[in-house]
Formats: C-alpha cells, structure tokens, sequence
C-alpha cells in the first residue's frame, strides 16, 4: 500500500520526520514545511491515494480525513476566526506530492484569488 519513493507515504509510516498535529488510525496531520499562513497543516490518508480523484470513491475515508481536518481547526484556534481548505489536484492546480492532501490554511485574513 505504502508506495516506497512517496515521501507522504515516509511520513505516514514514521520514516520521514514531521510535526505531527494530530494522528487517526487511517489520516494524520502534520505542519507544511514551508507554511504561507500562521497556521498551515497538511491533512492525509495513511494509504497511499495519488490524487482527490482516486480518494473521492472512498466516502468513509474522505469524511473521516475532512473531520480531522475540523478537527485540526479546533486544535489549532482557528475554527472560529475562519480557515481554508485546499485539494491542489494536478497539473494546473501545482499539485506537486501524488498523495493527495488537504491544506488547512488560517492564523490572518486571506484573500482570494486562483492565480
Ligand atoms: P502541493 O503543492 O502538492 O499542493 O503541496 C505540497 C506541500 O507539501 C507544499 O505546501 C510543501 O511545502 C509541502 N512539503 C513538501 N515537502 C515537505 C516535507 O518534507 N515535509 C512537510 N511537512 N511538508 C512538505
Ligand atoms: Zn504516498
């Protein structure tokens, strides 16, 4: 399941070190190595899914990664002042690590714009 070059895949398994925000039995949490907000999280499934397009026929798995994302929200002090959250998927969208991933993006007012 764990695909050995994937460096989230490292992660999940405890190879690679990170700062773990939380750990489920099948997502964990872990702090952006180069974080663009005051707070910025990454949120995964331990199993190895390349992209949102592969996870989303996995319905409990995605519910359960997108309530460890709230969750996160809560822990970090953000669930009230507001948050983000983003699925890069692909090429366009700069997707650059195929395990897919949810930012959770929050600490200061954002704007917003796709480009
Ligand atoms: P993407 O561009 O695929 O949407 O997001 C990948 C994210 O992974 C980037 O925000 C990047 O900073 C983060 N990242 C890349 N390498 C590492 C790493 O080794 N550890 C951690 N914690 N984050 C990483
Ligand atoms: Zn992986």
């Amino acid at each position: 399941m764990a695909v050995p070059e994937c460096l989230f895949c490292g992660i999940a398994a405890g190879e690679i070190p990170a700062t773990v925000v939380l750990d489920s039995p099948r997502t964990l949490a872990f702090r952006d190595i180069n974080p663009k907000t005051p707070t910025h999280v990454l949120v995964i499934p331990k199993a190895h899914y390349p992209s949102l397009a592969t996870l989303a026929v996995e319905e409990s798995l995605l519910a359960e990664l997108v309530a460890q994302v709230h969750e996160v929200a809560r822990a970090e002090g953000i669930a009230d002042t507001g948050y983000r959250v983003v699925f890069n998927t692909g090429g366009h969208a700069g997707q650059s690590v195929d395990h897919v991933h949810a930012h959770v993006l929050g600490g200061r007012p954002m704007s917003w714009s796709p480009g």
